[in-house]
């Protein structure tokens, strides 16, 4: 199941001769991203996929069936791009969910059937963002790639060093900011991620970000983000240990990698940082352009104090570009610019009431970052067990049509995983039927 296979050109099953994509991809069950980058580099081409410390997440079941976001996302899409020789012409097109040819599934009944736009479209629709786990075991996923382009990225990393408890005013002020330029940063084609932590006593680290672009130049890199950095600059000029901490940027620079491979690998494929995962949940909230232009203090002010707390410019440009009917994911990643995570862990060992002490605090956390979009939704994949209605916040209008497609292909409920599609006719534990 670690099988990678390339094909020069690629037409999927059922579908006209001339329907023509080059350097397609591939991938059977067991391949992960860091496998799975490392072949499309041999090659020479882009295949946007999940990042974690060692490449650990797998690139044919939950990232993809659940959306699949990167920082190449606003400029690729939730996958990409990709290049499609179609009646001559050259399209574009978005998004993993977008990114996928085709699939070969495993079904219910023990069939063995190919998944794509000509053939059982439905499960096709349904496997690209309805969630991992729920319609069938998808034994290999066929995907676009794109040729490899140097990628412009900046580091922007800084510290607060503080004698008062948590958060930091200059650290909030440093974050809003950010905040604010977030939609023209992601119109100017940044994508990625900041990571923000509110300050404590001491010293210790403040907002951090990774963003990257293929499509501008490292001219258009710098005036873009100019203003921000001239404003933390200032703040951190500005700043001191009595008067809320003082802000030191640590680093702030703009780089021309290779390629994306290049980038993930430095930042996150081979850091060494050993094992992946603790013990923990996460909750977390999308966020459209019009709510973060409008209301980017209250945002600021309800992410900064919850733990772990990440911004993810993974929506915006081409993502939003997108059919929202198009796939099976929740329509509303087609308005979102933006995917506000935070996670709070807990100690091996910890007893039954810290993991509830734990789980209140993300409780609260996912109640306050709905007030800010209640018509809105929360990433499938990255989001919390807790959310009160899981049908519309993880998929949205598509919910029912996703319901009745998986009762065509697993009418008995042989695939079922906590608050996915179906999973309200069980009981909590999935092994009693409600009625
Ligand atoms: C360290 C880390 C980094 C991450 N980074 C990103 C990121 O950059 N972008 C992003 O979008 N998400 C990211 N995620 C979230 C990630 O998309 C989800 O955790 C996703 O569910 C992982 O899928 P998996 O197949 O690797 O994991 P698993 O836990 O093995 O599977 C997740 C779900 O998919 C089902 N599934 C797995 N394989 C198959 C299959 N072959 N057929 C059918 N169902 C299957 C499983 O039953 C399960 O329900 C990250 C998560 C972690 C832990």
């Amino acid at each position: 199941m670690k099988h990678i296979t390339f094909f020069d050109t690629f037409t999927p099953d059922g579908g006209p001769a001339f329907e023509v994509y080059e350097n397609a991809l591939n991938l059977g069950a067991g391949v992960q991203w860091h496998d799975a980058y490392d072949a499309a580099h041999s090659r020479n081409v882009t295949i946007v996929g999940g990042l974690s410390v060692g490449g650990s997440v797998g690139a044919v079941g939950g990232w993809v069936q659940g959306g699949g976001h990167n920082p190449l996302s606003p400029s690729y899409g939730l996958g990409m791009i990709h290049l499609l020789i179609f009646n001559a012409s050259l399209k574009r097109s978005a998004t993993g969910v977008d990114n996928v040819l085709q699939f070969a599934v495993v079904t219910a009944k023990g069939d063995h059937i190919t998944a794509n736009s000509y053939r059982n479209s439905d499960i096709f629709w349904a496997l690209r963002g309805g969630g991992g786990g729920t319609y069938g075991i998808v034994t290999s996923v066929t995907y676009k790639t794109r040729p490899s382009v140097p990628i412009i990225a900046t580091s922007f990393a800084t510290i607060i060093n503080s004698i008062d408890a948590s958060p930091s005013p200059v650290v909030e002020k440093l974050f809003t900011e950010f905040i604010r330029v977030s939609p023209s940063l992601s119109d100017a084609g940044w994508g990625g991620f900041a990571g923000i932590s509110p300050g404590a006593v001491g010293t210790s680290l403040a907002l951090q970000l990774y963003l990257i672009s293929p499509t501008i130049s490292p001219t258009q890199a710098n005036d873009s983000l100019a203003p921000f950095f001239s404003f933390a600059q200032s703040l951190a000029a500005n700043s001191s240990v009595e008067d809320g901490g003082r802000l030191e940027i640590v680093t702030s620079d703009v780089t021309t990698f290779d390629s994306f491979f290049t980038w993930q690998s430095t930042f996150f494929q081979n850091t060494g940082l050993g094992q992946v995962g603790f013990s923990g949940e996460t909750g977390s909230r999308l966020f459209s352009r019009e709510v973060i232009e409008k209301d980017y203090k209250k945002v600021a002010q309800t992410l900064l104090p919850l733990p772990g707390a990440g911004y993810g410019l993974v929506g915006g440009g081409v993502v939003n570009l997108r059919d929202p009917s198009s796939t099976g994911l929740n329509p509303t990643w087609r308005k979102t610019l933006v995917h506000a995570v935070f996670g709070n862990g807990w100690q091996e060992g910890a007893n039954a009431s810290q993991i509830r002490q734990a789980e209140e605090v993300i409780k609260v956390g996912i109640a306050q970052l709905h007030t800010i979009a209640p018509d809105s939704g929360a990433y499938f994949n990255e989001a919390s067990l807790f959310e009160p209605n899981p049908e519309f916040t993880f998929f949205g209008s598509h919910y029912e049509k996703l319901k009745s497609i998986k009762k065509k292909y697993d009418p008995a409920d042989l695939f079922l995983v906590a608050k996915g599609v179906g999973s309200e006719d069980w009981d909590a534990s999935l092994n009693c039927r409600k009625y």
